[in-house]
């Protein structure tokens, strides 16, 4: 090709091409229009691919975080794009007034799936963790003498609404006191704390089985049953919130299976849209307690979200699929563990494609800006924990190769350190 028609193509892709952002002039808009409400890199993202970002500079990302852990099946999937092209052109919204197929469809593979009674579409995580409240305190107004009482572990997240916020701990939030009433914290991963904590107020316990905000903490496992013998046993409601652990990113379509036990609420909500916001409450027998009117929202069931939903279920359905995250997930347990005996760092933990690696010092940012400048996107759940939840989909080379960026970023911060000592 000569270099005349080169320099047309090239003139020709400028010409296609949005606008590029710079850095330089993102920082600024941002700086000027942006609510900081939410801490961001510099970079603006153009592109995306399986588990690859390219920057408006043209540069390339391997993306370990994936919107934490929310692109289950990483960014642009192919199932994904088509199930969303069909249904925009087809029907966006009928309105939460109506049925559409996609709604339909999804509850009831939800359900068939998970082994629920009743499904519903919400918009987020915090929503769907909302409505967990909401159907424990209206059962126990039917079953329980009005006991509304929640108690949840310390360190736990389920959301940055008013209500999924009391939940938690601790608020991220501390200048919106007061939180609601009716929530108690206890340790986590301490039964006997649990025991202690629960009274005639108590309708329900909400944890999440793997601790993902806090640092990447597993339940154990005889935590977990012991949880689910003393609902049984005091009659009150187990709550899982599975918005980071479900939808296969545990190695199974929720975390409650490889542990056994069985809740009777659980919320879903990050990878079951895989980057489209929706999530789901799921409940079992009378905690399918609530009546029309009670839960509603504008964008509940809508048609678009419900064809994303639908189709990142039959994709993670598929036979070998949960087989094939727990092989990934095998080899970047492995990897991080060489990794940080050769750097001399701690424990790592989690299952399936959610990892925590904990760091020796607090340096979990430090970590995540040079891995940025080495073209790796990572997350710092906790300053001593990095946190990795690639897309469920992520292969062997590219695990491979994050391995490698993640060295180079340790070596980066090492020789920094070394510089200010
Ligand atoms: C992220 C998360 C939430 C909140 O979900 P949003 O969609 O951000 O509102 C709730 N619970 C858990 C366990 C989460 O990881």
């Amino acid at each position: 090709m000569n270099l005349f028609n080169l320099r047309r193509q090239a003139a020709r892709a400028a010409e296609q091409a949005p606008a590029p952002v710079a850095t330089a002039q993102a920082e600024q808009l941002s700086r000027d229009y942006l609510m900081p409400a939410t801490e961001r890199a510099p970079q603006v993202f153009v592109r995306g691919q399986g588990s690859w970002l390219w920057d408006s500079e043209g540069r390339a990302y391997l993306d370990f975080t994936q919107g934490c852990a929310v692109n289950s099946l990483g960014h642009s999937p192919k199932a994904l794009v088509q199930a969303l092209t069909a249904q925009t052109q087809a029907l966006i919204n009928p309105g939460a007034g109506f049925h559409n197929r996609g709604l339909l469809k999804l509850v009831n593979q939800l359900c068939r799936s998970t082994a629920s009674d009743q499904a519903y579409l919400l918009n987020s995580g915090a929503e769907a963790c909302e409505g967990a409240i909401k159907l424990a305190r209206k059962w126990g107004q039917l079953h329980r003498n009005g006991a509304f009482h929640i108690i949840t572990a310390s360190q736990s997240c389920h959301g940055r609404s008013l209500g999924a916020l009391s939940a938690s701990d601790p608020s991220p939030c501390n200048r919106c006191e007061p939180g609601l009433p009716g929530f108690s914290k206890v340790p986590f991963n301490d039964l006997a704390a649990l025991h202690a904590a629960v009274d005639s107020r108590t309708v329900a316990i909400m944890l999440e089985p793997i601790q993902g905000e806090a640092g990447v903490i597993p339940a154990t496992q005889d935590y977990l049953k012991g949880v689910e013998q003393l609902c049984r046993e005091l009659g009150i409601l187990l709550i899982l919130d599975e918005v980071q652990t479900g939808i296969g990113r545990c190695g199974a379509l929720l975390a409650e299976q490889t542990y056994g036990v069985r809740a009777d609420i659980i919320t879903l909500g990050k990878g079951l849209g895989s980057g489209v916001p929706l999530a789901a409450l799921l409940a079992r027998g009378t905690a399918c307690c609530a009546e029309a009117g009670e839960l509603e929202g504008s964008h509940h069931g809508n048609a678009l979200m419900s064809a994303a939903g639908l189709a990142v279920l039959e994709t993670v359905l598929e036979p070998g699929f949960f087989e094939q995250v727990q092989a990934s997930g095998r080899h970047l347990r492995d990897g991080l563990s060489r990794l940080a005996a050769r750097y001399g760092q701690g424990e790592v933990r989690g299952q399936g494609l959610l990892w925590g690696l904990e760091l020796s010092e607090a340096l979990a940012p430090a970590v995540v800006k040079a891995a940025l400048q080495e073209g790796l996107l990572l997350n710092a759940a906790q300053p001593h924990v990095l946190r990795f939840s690639p897309a469920l989909t992520v292969s062997h080379g590219n695990i491979d190769e994050m391995l490698l960026r993640l060295a180079r970023a340790f070596a980066r911060v090492h020789t920094a350190q070394l510089s200010l000592r």
